[in-house]
């Protein structure tokens, strides 16, 4: 247990986790405050931009290999493809960890927090968003 160090009796057996404002069980709660069901949707979410910058980045290659390298493609097409790829795989897997890393350290409280009425959107998050 990652808590195993800390003083006895210091901790209460329930704390509100930062993202959700849900009261979990201390040890259901990682270092950051971070509950396993947030854990889990902000990897869901760092790996769906992932596979859209991957995605990204196949075509942005692709194009440039079509356009500007134009290779003879009746000679050796499965390197070229395997090259896209490795590229598609690298580029969602780099930028997978990114995105979690972000997520994580920006650390926004409350956001996988469900309010009852809808909140306003805080200003310049889209355009944040549009980044990935
Ligand atoms: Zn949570």
């Amino acid at each position: 247990m990652m808590l195993r160090d800390r003083p006895k009796g210091r901790l209460p057996a329930d704390l509100t986790c930062v993202r959700c404002l849900e009261i979990k069980p201390t040890e259901e709660l990682d270092r950051l405050l971070w509950c396993d069901e947030c854990l889990a949707s902000a990897k869901r979410r760092a790996m769906v931009r992932g596979w859209i910058a991957g995605g990204v980045l196949f075509v942005i290659l692709a194009l440039y290999v079509l356009v500007w390298v134009q290779p003879d493609f009746s000679l050796i097409p499965t390197a070229w493809i395997m090259m896209l790829l490795v590229a598609f795989y690298l580029g969602a897997r780099v930028a997978r960890e990114f995105a979690f890393a972000w997520d994580r350290l920006r650390n926004r409280g409350a956001v996988e927090a469900t309010p009852p009425v809808q909140a306003p959107k805080h200003k310049g998050e889209d355009e944040a968003q549009a980044h990935w």
